[in-house]
C-alpha cells in the first residue's frame, strides 16, 4: 500500500493555490478600511486583465449562481421573451432561473454530449428575444459551445448576450468586447484555484443601460449598486474578504507566471488546460474509452463514458479508495454513465500524469481491459508534441 494524498480533480471546486490558502489565513481586516479598498480595486482590476475586457467587473459573494440569477434579475422585466441554449444540467439552471423570474423561456436544445450551432440559435431567435443565456463550456458534458459565433451572430440585434464562464473563463480565448458579449461569469471555485463563495462578471454599457429600465426584483444582487460601490473600492455589503485576499494572490501568481503580464499568465492557464485536456482524451481513447462530448470537447474539463458494463460510481469510488483523490461523476440522468476530470486551474503535468496513471488502475481493477501503460504512453506523446 502506499499513502494516499487527496487529489481534488473536479470542475469546481478545484485544487487550491497555497499562495491564495496563506492569504486567506492571513486575512483579518475590516472591508470598510483603506487597506481593504486598496485589496477590492486591485482584485476588480486585475479580474478586468483576467477576463480581458475594457467593462466593469463586478464581484459578488456568492457561487456563481448568484452571478446568474444576478443577470435574470437585472437584464429583464416579467413577461419578457427570452433564449436559452441547454445542453446539460446548466443549461437547464439557466431555463429555471428564468422561468423564476417569470420570463417567456424559448430553448434552443442539443442532446447532452453536444453542442448548439449558430444555425440552430439563428432558427429559432426573433427580434422580440430581450437576452439570450448560454454556457461557454456545460461542464455536466464536457462540451463547449461557440460564443463566437453566437456573439458575432447577435451582432447588431437588440438581444442581449449572457454568457456563464464559470468554467469557461481560464481555460478558453475570449474577446468579449470585440464579440459583443454583454455579461459573462465567472466563479471563485473554479480555473482562479481559490475556494467557493465569490462569483465576478463583466457588464457591458449595452447591459448597464438595459437596466436602467428592466423591472425584476433586485436587492442583494442589484448590478448598478454594486458597480457604484466598486468604484469606491467597496462591495455593499460584507464581502467575503479572506477570499477577495486569496483571489488577489491567484491574480498574483499568474501575473508572475506570465513573467509580470497578467494577460500573459492567463493565456498560459488556458494553454496547461488545452494540453492537460489533449493529453486526458488520447489517454482515454488508447485505454479503449468514449469522450462523451468528442464532437466539441472542452479544455476545463474532459467528460468519459464508464466501459459497458462498469458503473462510473465505481470508478469515482475506485479513484477515492485507492488514490484519494476525487473525480466528479455525471451529473443528474447521467450519473452511473460518465465521470468527468477537471483541467481547469491549479492543475499541471505531474497532476495529469497522476490522473491517468490511476485511471488505468481503477479501470483494470474493474475488469475493464486495458494494458497499464497504454494511456500514459499516449499523453506522454501528447505532451511531448504540445509542449
Ligand atoms: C460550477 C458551475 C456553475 C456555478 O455553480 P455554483 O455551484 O453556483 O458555483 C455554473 N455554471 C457552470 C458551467 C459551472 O461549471
Amino acid at each position: 500500500m502506499m499513502i494516499r494524498k487527496g487529489r481534488l480533480l473536479t470542475p469546481g471546486p478545484t485544487q487550491l493555490l497555497p499562495s491564495a490558502q496563506l492569504a486567506m489565513a492571513g486575512a483579518t481586516m475590516h472591508h470598510r478600511t483603506a487597506e481593504f479598498r486598496a485589496l477590492y480595486s486591485k482584485v476588480l482590476a486585475d479580474l478586468k486583465v483576467f477576463v480581458g475586457t475594457g467593462n466593469d467587473v463586478i464581484l459578488l459573494t456568492s457561487s456563481g449562481t448568484g452571478a446568474m440569477e444576478a443577470s435574470v434579475a437585472n437584464l429583464t422585466s416579467p413577461g419578457d421573451k427570452v433564449m436559452v441554449v441547454s445542453a446539460g444540467k446548466f443549461g437547464e439552471r439557466w431555463e429555471g432561473l428564468a422561468k423564476s423570474y417569470g420570463l417567456n423561456v424559448d430553448v434552443v436544445r442539443s442532446p447532452y454530449g453536444e453542442t448548439v450551432t449558430v444555425q440552430q440559435v439563428r432558427e429559432k431567435i426573433t427580434a422580440e428575444h430581450k437576452v439570450l443565456f448560454m454556457q461557454a463550456t456545460e461542464s455536466s458534458t464536457g462540451a463547449r459551445h461557440d460564443v463566437e459565433g453566437i456573439a458575432r451572430f447577435l451582432q447588431g440585434s437588440n438581444t442581449l448576450l449572457v454568457v456563464d464562464a464559470i468554467t469557461g473563463l481560464g481555460t478558453t480565448r475570449f474577446n468579449i468586447d470585440a464579440w459583443g458579449v454583454d455579461i459573462i461569469i465567472g466563479g471563485s471555485q473554479k480555473a482562479v484555484m481559490v475556494p467557493p463563495g465569490l462569483a465576478y462578471c463583466a457588464v457591458s454599457e449595452r447591459a448597464w443601460q438595459r437596466m436602467e429600465t428592466t423591472k425584476n426584483p433586485r436587492y442583494y444582487f442589484d448590478l448598478r449598486k454594486e458597480r457604484k460601490n466598486g468604484a469606491k473600492g467597496e462591495a455593499s455589503y460584507t464581502p467575503a474578504t479572506a477570499l477577495v485576499a486569496a483571489l488577489s494572490s491567484a491574480m498574483d501568481y499568474l501575473r508572475d507566471q506570465g513573467g509580470g503580464d497578467l494577460a500573459a499568465g492567463r493565456e498560459l492557464l488556458i494553454n496547461n488546460a488545452e494540453i492537460a485536456a489533449a493529453m486526458v482524451r488520447a489517454a482515454s481513447n488508447a485505454m479503449g474509452l468514449k469522450i462523451f462530448s468528442a464532437s466539441s470537447p472542452c479544455a476545463a474539463l474532459t467528460a468519459i463514458t464508464a466501459p459497458p458494463g462498469i458503473d462510473s460510481s465505481d470508478i469515482v469510488k475506485g479513484f477515492r479508495n485507492q488514490f484519494g483523490s476525487v473525480i466528479a461523476n455525471g451529473q443528474g440522468e447521467m450519473k452511473g454513465q460518465l465521470f468527468r476530470i477537471a483541467h481547469l486551474g491549479y492543475y499541471d503535468y505531474a497532476d495529469t500524469i497522476a490522473a491517468i496513471g490511476a485511471l488505468e488502475h481503477v479501470l483494470a481493477g474493474l475488469g475493464h481491459k486495458l494494458e497499464l501503460g497504454s494511456g500514459l504512453r499516449a499523453a506522454q506523446e501528447v505532451y511531448a508534441q504540445r509542449a
